[in-house]
């Protein structure tokens, strides 16, 4: 048994959550069973995350109804995931097909080998109408110059030359993180109640991490498959990107957490897409949610004096915001500001240089 303990606020200490595997599966074709049919195996990533955790359930294909895989996210594009999914298929999960391929939400490491999967199996894509469609907008801008929007929302937030040029010259990168998407996809609903392998998954859909994000909750085996939208040691990115500089996923975010917490019952396994799978939803959803509230009260002490985005990161993270952290920061800050906005606690000016400044209402 693990517990996590690292990066909490010593006066916001982390709930004790329980791990039950000490023995997770190697990153690529290694598996693990987590619970009768439901296999669990790590794909690769770059960056401090080290692997994405993607699962496999027993199923029976459509068309003749033989034995398959449901696969549940999918890796990031690329070869070193490719080659990870060859190794499982000719190891631990051969002798089966793919019988569909859901995908929780559209960021890279989830949906990159959706389109390499549906393809090399003939099986088709169940994902959310948002997270499909908005997944196809942002893979399009790939290639295109940075927008003149884009430019003028980081200036706003008070970024200087240089990480604006650097912005210009990455624009574009979602896209690469990607396998040709599949073309067409069959929805997945808040609420649907999905049949795989004999057994019912329902599925519970969140907002604020991604548009339209889907957990897969199955009763039956007290399973919850929750992508990003839970995570145990992490707490998942909330940001305010360019195409919507005035909007609020905060307050999706925690409206989700909650609504969570009274569909999915406490004694679940939680399947997360990082880290190892635990007990403990109700608690790690309740630190969550307390974690961005005392952010939201630290942020609102500061800007009694106004401030600009770059100015407060200081309060919501315990680390140096460095260039490759800027966009993130910057990002998360603005979820924080705009949510204390739509709360009537704040407002925002902009100056003549075009750039915001942040002040708590008196
Ligand atoms: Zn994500």
């Amino acid at each position: 048994m693990r517990d996590g303990v690292e990066q909490s606020y010593p006066d916001h200490p982390r709930p004790k959550l329980t791990y039950p595997f000490d023995d997770p599966p190697k990153v690529g074709g290694d598996v693990r069973e987590v619970a009768p049919g439901v296999k669990w195996l790590r794909m690769p990533l770059g960056g401090a995350l080290g692997f994405i955790n993607v699962w496999a359930i027993e199923d029976f294909c459509e068309n003749g109804g033989d034995a398959a895989w449901a696969i549940v996210d999918t890796g990031m594009g690329g070869t070193a995931t490719r080659d990870a999914w060859r190794a499982a298929f000719q190891g631990a999960l051969a002798g089966r097909g793919v019988s569909r391929v859901f995908v929780t939400h559209m960021h890279p490491d989830h949906i990159g080998m959706a389109g390499y999967l549906t393809r090399k199996f003939d099986a088709k894509l169940w994902i959310t109408r948002l997270e499909f469609v908005t997944c196809r907008s942002l893979a399009a801008d790939t290639g295109r110059e940075a927008p003149a929007d884009a430019m003028r929302f980081f200036k706003a937030a008070g970024w200087d030359e240089d990480a604006l040029d650097i912005y210009k010259a990455r624009f574009g990168g979602f896209g690469r993180g990607l396998h040709a998407l599949p073309d067409s996809f069959h929805r997945l609903n808040d609420g649907d109640e999905i049949e795989i392998g004999g057994r019912i998954w329902r599925v519970v859909v969140g907002s604020g991490h991604s548009p339209e994000h889907a957990c897969l909750y199955c009763p039956e085996l007290k399973l919850m498959i929750s992508g990003d939208q839970v995570l145990p040691k992490i707490s998942s990115n909330v940001s305010v990107f360019p195409t919507e500089p005035d909007g609020d996923p905060l307050t999706d975010w925690l409206t989700s957490l909650a609504r969570i917490k009274g569909k999915i019952p406490d004694d679940v396994l939680v399947l997360p897409a990082h880290n190892d799978p635990f007990h403990g939803l109700h608690a790690r959803i309740d630190h969550l949610i307390s974690g961005h509230e005392r952010g939201l009260e630290r942020l609102l002490k500061l800007i009694a004096e106004p401030k600009r985005v770059t100015d407060v990161f200081h309060v919501l993270f315990r680390r140096v915001i460095d260039q490759n952290l800027l966009g993130l920061a910057t990002g998360e800050s603005l979820a924080h500001l705009n949510c204390l906005i739509a709360r009537g606690q704040a407002t925002r000016t902009r100056d003549a240089n075009g750039v915001d400044w942040y002040q708590a209402r008196a």
